[in-house]
């Protein structure tokens, strides 16, 4: 047991080898500790020659509250120089990532649990920083900091993946335009782990980042899960031809419902002139018409069918729901060569010259899709898991009030949704 008074202040403070050397209120009603390294020799770097303390000056760091209160660690730093009037070293400050990493102006403990509470439950920077007393950028710097030096020191984290999937995200409107800027997400959809995030969506970003992954990586990729975009499919047909493309069954159904939505507005425009009001049938059905078929009681139904007679005339949204249910069906065919033989008749069928522009249009793109989309039957896996990774993306934006820059946004995206192991923040310090 401890009993010596300063001996126990100095354990209490627990950074290791140092000394207690005084404590006092702040400002603001902050514990204030001042403390010093207890190393009073040191080696110069260059030469190995006994340096000489020159002077010493106080540096002043946001550190874990001490019983409550915010508190703050004074470092009283040495400075040292190299005797030996040969050497080119001249002057250094002592360091010690024990107590805090260079630059950083929080303690080490602190910006590894602001980064833990950030980065792995997804609270915002400023309720944390709040809690810290201290501003947003502080904490907002050491969780990037330390997070990035995680994110590179779990080398284990990526592994092998069998079945990749790719989505888009948007990721903040900027400017006085609200430019949309976008990214691309990768996801092992197996582990539901999000493996990275690179800008843009188009190909370049998710190519350069398989390429980097190389070889041994991309062979071992079965499947690759996709919406139903071109630059994503370039992506998979360049990196990855061997894998078998999977078209994401929730995508599939999503473009059917924006289809029969597309022409839900453009009816409503042909008969009554005008964008839908909240009196007008077509607009008074549109919940009703994105619903699943059987998830419409009898009322429902009647409801649907009784606005459809009222603002369909020509039954071009009808045709279009019914084409929606169809597309909803190919999932519940459970052997691939008949779900192949459906989809291709009714991407055949609802390309007829007779039929509304929008079923026209979901024909084609189901023909080019078709393998695509039936592979799901054998392949089985589905971009649900990127979908809700998408989600958790989405919370971390909510929290952050948007983020803006893309380095915050993929740091923040992977410590919560990238599952890294945490067990080695402990050991990591930002370069
Ligand atoms: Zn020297």
């Amino acid at each position: 047991m401890i009993t010596d008074p300063t001996r126990a202040i100095e354990w209490m403070i627990g950074l290791g080898e140092v000394r207690f050397l005084g404590c006092e209120d702040g400002p603001a009603g902050e514990a204030v500790i001042v403390i010093e390294t207890a190393a009073d020799r040191e080696g110069c770097r260059d030469c190995g020659t006994v340096a000489r303390s020159k002077d010493r000056h106080d540096v002043t760091l946001v550190d874990l509250p001490l019983f409550g209160r915010r508190a703050r660690t004074v470092w009283r730093k040495r400075r040292w120089f190299c005797p030996d009037p040969d050497c080119p070293r001249g002057s250094w400050t002592e360091c010690d990532e024990a107590i805090a990493a260079a630059r950083q102006v929080l303690t080490s403990r602190a910006a590894r649990w602001a980064t833990e509470q950030v980065g792995r439950h997804g609270r915002s920077v400023s309720e944390v920083a709040g809690e810290l007393g201290c501003d947003w950028h502080t904490v907002n710097d050491a969780v990037v900091a330390y997070g990035e030096a995680l994110l590179s020191a779990d080398t284990e984290r990526i592994g092998t993946v069998s079945a990749l999937g790719l989505d888009e995200t948007l990721m903040v409107r900027v400017g006085t335009y609200r430019t949309q800027r976008f990214t691309t997400q990768l996801v092992d959809v197996r582990a539901g782990r999000l493996l990275d995030v690179v800008p843009g969506r188009d190909s370049n970003g998710a190519t350069a980042w398989l390429a980097s992954q190389g070889d041994e990586f991309c062979a071992a990729i079965d499947y690759v899960t996709i919406d139903l975009s071109g630059p994503y499919r370039k992506v998979a047909e360049e990196q990855l031809p061997h894998a078998t493309l999977v078209a994401d069954p929730f995508h599939v159904t999503k473009l059917a419902n924006t289809k029969l939505d597309e022409c839900r507005r453009r009816t409503q425009q042909d008969v009554l002139g005008h964008r839908g009001r909240k009196d007008d049938p077509l607009y008074r059905c549109r919940r009703l018409l994105t619903k699943a078929k059987e998830r419409l009681d009898e009322q429902g139904a009647e409801k649907l069918a009784g606005l459809l007679r009222a603002g369909d005339p020509r039954g071009d949204v009808g045709t279009l729901y019914t084409a929606k249910e169809a597309v909803r069906e190919i999932y519940s065919h459970a052997d691939e060569p008949i779900a192949l033989e459906w989809v291709t008749q009714l991407a055949d069928d609802l390309q007829d010259a007779d039929y509304p522009v929008e079923a026209r249009s979901l024909g084609r793109t189901l023909m080019r899709w078709r393998h695509a989309i039936v592979a799901w039957h054998r392949a089985k896996v589905t971009n649900g898991p990127t979908e809700s990774m998408n989600n958790l993306i989405k919370r971390i934006k909510r929290v952050a009030f948007g983020l803006v820059s893309f380095r915050n946004y993929r740091i923040r995206a992977l410590l919560y949704a990238g599952k890294p192991n945490w067990s080695l923040l402990g050991t990591v310090s930002p370069r």
